[in-house]
């Protein structure tokens, strides 16, 4: 058991923590019984590591699962073409937004991870989707740090984190620090971007 375990206590569940921020994380996980101890005295720093690895828990999960390791792709333009449709090439490609409310995702609720359009490689899982009203899919976290890449974009004067897939390079949006805990982050990305590998119904 490392730290962060040893800070976790499971027993059947308290009035304390039913309800709270912990206890939806936890009944989301399918962990009605999971306690995770919600101690005033706690440093925040200490509780903030806590709600990041239960949120992080089920993703990594699902991700050992589905990840194979894939290899940086790296194709000319015309190659990246002959694969992609006209409107994947202009946004994964070239950097473009689909309009709001007019992709294939921003409302979408089914289960599974979304991956890279132009690579395969799993970026993000629905369990960390959220309804952000902004017409594009959003999620507060990436399936692993290491699947995607951020670069400063300076793009119409506008200051904003570009997201892209690490290990192709593809566009997929931006991210933002007005999301939901427990990241408080917003990848805002582009339907174009991503292909939904539905979860097989258990
Ligand atoms: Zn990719």
């Amino acid at each position: 058991m490392d730290k962060i375990d040893n800070l976790i206590t499971f027993s059947s569940g308290s009035n304390k923590t039913r309800g709270s921020e912990y206890g939806k994380i936890a009944q989301s996980l399918g962990k009605k019984d999971t306690k995770v101890r919600d101690d005033t005295s706690m440093k925040p720093e200490v509780k903030e590591k806590i709600k990041k690895w239960v949120a992080n828990k089920k993703v990594n999960r699902d991700l050992e699962r589905t990840t194979t390791l894939l290899e940086k792709i790296t194709k000319t333009e015309s190659e990246w073409r002959e694969v992609l449709s006209e409107e994947q090439f202009k946004i994964c490609r070239k950097k473009g937004t689909e309009q709001a409310f007019s992709g294939k995702y921003w409302d979408c609720h089914d289960r599974g991870n979304y991956h890279c359009t132009c690579c395969g490689t799993p970026l993000f899982s629905s369990i960390t989707k959220f309804d952000s009203g902004t017409g594009w899919p959003s999620y507060y976290q990436p399936l692993t740090p290491e699947s995607i890449a951020t670069e400063h974009d300076t793009l119409f004067f506008m200051r904003r984190t570009e997201v892209l897939c690490r290990n192709c390079d593809s566009h997929l949006g931006h991210v933002f620090e007005d999301g939901p805990e427990p990241t408080g982050l917003r990848y805002c990305i582009n339907s174009a971007s991503l292909v939904l590998h539905k979860a097989e119904s258990s």
